[in-house]
Formats: structure tokens, sequence, C-alpha cells
């Protein structure tokens, strides 16, 4: 069967980078090391780098999780943390390390900068994930999150100094679709898109390669956003079926029946043998008469 190996796809610079920290950390330090959630939202890369001896600590509320680590090291994952819970494990006497993507700690800066400027900030991001819940935490009462139309004809805020930023893993279009509406909401807003440019790059190409194939295969973990955003941009946009697997054995053949042209890629977190395993076996399958 015949497979478009979708480019770019697979891992971004930020989990370059933090893979990169960790594995220094590790070597480098003695004592307990512990990831205060996961490092990169896959679960293939978290197995691996407990196999390096890296705990995983992953509750819903970091700064409850924080409580869980009995000294030693916690590296903050590449969605970052509030500053509230970096206080908190200077207090506890861990020594942290930080492998927050450069991406998110601009967003990170911005909103601190426009909280103390004195802004009321629309944050659209994912309830429930760790970046939205670190940025939230830089100006509590401040920043404003919101998922949803809904969420955003509920806002009641006062005054000209409005701005409207974004969770970097967003689908391109669909937050676009909600800044409009922010604006339309509150015109005197200050936008300020901060989707990353690997997220963005990943979805203008699978947005475009879906014209051409029959079906999508996304290769990326259930808890990370930016491949969940690749299927949703490929069904809506690309108007075609996508499916998300973690792994080659998620893989439904009864998806690709009839299809000729099967398109691949996979999140900004997903290790590139989990996706090459997925286009090998597809490329093995017969194709239809
Ligand atoms: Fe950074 Fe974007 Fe990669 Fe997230 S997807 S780690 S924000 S470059």
């Amino acid at each position: 069967m015949e497979v478009v190996k979708i480019t770019p796809r697979g891992y971004c610079h930020g989990v370059v980078d933090a893979f990169r920290i960790a594995k220094r950390v590790r070597e480098e330090t003695a004592g307990p090391v512990h990831m205060l959630g996961m490092l990169v939202h896959n679960t293939h890369a978290t197995d691996d780098l407990q196999a390096q001896g890296i705990a995983l600590v992953d509750p819903p509320d970091r700064l409850a999780g924080l409580d869980q680590i009995k000294g030693g090291t916690v590296i903050f994952t590449a969605h970052g943390v509030s500053p509230q819970v970096k206080q908190r494990a200077a207090e506890l006497g861990l020594n942290a390390i930080d492998a927050t993507c450069s991406d998110v700690v601009r967003t990170h800066e911005l909103v601190a900068d426009l909280a103390g400027k004195g802004y009321e900030v629309v944050y659209i991001g994912r309830k429930g994930h760790p970046e939205p819940e670190g940025v939230v935490g830089e100006a509590p009462g401040k920043v404003h999150l919101v998922q949803d139309a809904a969420d955003i004809d509920a806002l009641d805020l006062k005054g000209d100094r409005i701005a409207v930023t974004c969770q970097t893993t967003l689908s391109v279009w669909d937050t676009e679709d909600l800044i409009d509406r922010v604006r339309s909401r509150y015109p005197q807003a200050e936008v300020h898109n901060e989707i990353c440019r690997a997220t963005q790059e990943r979805q203008e190409a699978a947005v475009e390669a879906a014209k051409d194939v029959d079906v999508v295969i996304v290769v990326g973990s259930s808890r990370s956003s930016n491949s969940l955003r690749l299927v949703e941009v490929v069904k809506k946009l690309g108007r075609k079926p996508a499916y998300l697997v973690d792994r080659l054995e998620d893989l439904d053949v009864a998806w690709l029946k009839g299809a000729k042209k099967v398109g691949v890629t996979s999140g900004a977190s997903t290790p590139s043998q989990l996706t090459r395993r997925v286009i090998e076996y597809i490329e093995a399958l017969e194709p239809p008469e």
C-alpha cells in the first residue's frame, strides 16, 4: 500500500531539548531524580525515561505532586510550571531543573508582562493540560482560561487593557476562530497568537497532504495535545478520516479498507521508531484491487 510520509513530523526542538536536559541530569546527579508529570506527552518516551532511573510523579495538580517527592531532584516538564510550583520546590529544598520549552517560556513572559501592565489576559487553552495550568499561575485572577465559544461568551471583562493569547499546541484554525470571537466581544483586545512554529508546520503539512490521500494515521499518545489536534485538523480541514495510534498494535486495518494512499504523520513528542514501524507495516499491506 502506498504511504505518504508527511513532513515535517515527529520531534520538535522543545522535546529534543527536554530529553537532552533529562539525560544530562540523570548522568550528572547523585540521588533520586523525578519528573513532575510526563517530560513530554508520550507513553513510550516516559517508559524509557523511567527505565533510565527518572521516576514519574504524575498527579493532576503539580503543586500537590511536589509534596510526594521526598528530596532529590525534580525536573519540570517541557509544558512549563507555574511560579507557585517553582516556589514550593524551593521551599521543599528540592534541586529543581527546568526543562520548559523555550516557546512556552516566551508565553509565560508575555503573560506576566501583560498582567504587570494591567491587562486582563484571555488565554485560549485546554482545561486540565499542564501548559495552561502553568501560564495561568503567572497572574492568578488576571488570566482567564477559555477553551471554547461558551467560555468566551461567559467572560465579563472591563476596561481598555484586554489581550488574547493561547496555548502553543492548539489547532491553528480553531484558535483563529476563537480569537475572532474574543475580538468581536472586545474589539480593543490585543492579539498575541502563541501557537508554536512546530505545531503550525505539522498541521499545515497534514492538511495539505490530506488532499492527496484517502486516510491519515497520526502516531502519538492520547495525552499529546499537538497529536490530538493533528487528527482534528485533518478531519475538519482536510476532510479525510484520521486516526490516532500510540503504537503499531493500535492500528486497525479496517480503517484502511479500500484506501489506495495512506498519509502518516506523528506528534512532536513521538519517537521516530514508532512512526517507522507504522509506515513499514502499512507499506507491506496489499493495496486494494
Ligand atoms: Fe515547544 Fe511547540 Fe514542541 Fe511544545 S510542540 S515542546 S511548544 S516546540
